[in-house]
């Protein structure tokens, strides 16, 4: 059984993990890190996912997942603002006089 230790007392000692007893938002029972309070098996969990992601580079990533999405996205927009001409064009030209005064 490890020692419990608060985190703000491990942060005051300098220590770079600590140990509630409580388990974290996904039922881990572990130690965390003190400078992210992550618990190290939802940090080794989202490191393996990152790795995976950079692996193939993360701009590639991106650059695929756009490629693959802007068209339906583009789509989505263009319908919800013809759905919704008051909504957006009042906002816009609301906002667009407002930080034209802010401006000057
Ligand atoms: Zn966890």
């Amino acid at each position: 059984m490890m020692e419990k230790v608060a985190r703000y007392e491990a942060h005051r000692l300098g220590l770079l993990r600590y140990y509630t007893g409580k388990p974290c938002i996904r039922g881990h029972i572990c130690e965390r890190i003190t400078s992210t309070y992550a618990c190290l098996k939802c940090h080794k969990i989202w490191q393996r996912r990152r790795r995976v992601i950079e692996g193939s580079s993360v701009r590639k990533y991106y650059r695929t997942y756009y490629a693959k999405n802007a068209p339906a996205k583009r789509t989505y927009h263009r319908e919800w603002n013809r759905k919704n001409p008051h909504v957006s064009r009042a906002r816009n030209r609301r906002l667009y006089l407002k930080n034209k005064k802010a401006k000057s």
